[in-house]
């Protein structure tokens, strides 16, 4: 028996690839043209949308729930460490005020897969 990918496996896979494209491309474009960036993070989010495929965890942090805005580390992302009981990460979107908690450990956990799966460079 062959496993045939149907319709929309295809359709699928082609939007998470556009996803990856538009954050690499959002990447790049970040310091010379921040709503350039904003606008392909939002294109990737309506392409995720639309397929109905969730945004990959390496880039899920990097977008705004809210305002859809491209989250950069110390532009227009603050992140805190709260270590009272769990420790948690607080990521707070400086555009609109979008406040994200999110367990440490999980986020070490995304780290450590983006660590290992961006070797070449
Ligand atoms: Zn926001």
């Amino acid at each position: 028996m062959k496993n045939f990918v149907t319709k929309k496996d295809f359709i699928k896979d082609i939007a998470i690839q556009r996803i990856d494209i538009l954050f690499k491309m959002a990447e790049e474009v970040y310091r010379k043209d921040q709503r350039l960036a904003n606008r392909y993070v939002e294109l990737a989010y309506l392409i995720a949308l639309r397929a109905r495929v969730r945004i990959p965890k390496k880039y899920k942090y990097r977008i705004c729930k809210k305002c859809r805005t491209y989250l950069v580390p110390g532009k227009t992302l603050s992140v805190r460490l709260r270590s009272r009981r769990e420790p948690h990460i607080i990521m707070k979107c400086t555009t609109c005020g979008y406040i994200r908690r999110i367990p440490y450990k999980k986020v070490l956990k995304t780290l450590n897969k983006k660590t290992i799966s961006s070797g070449e460079s």
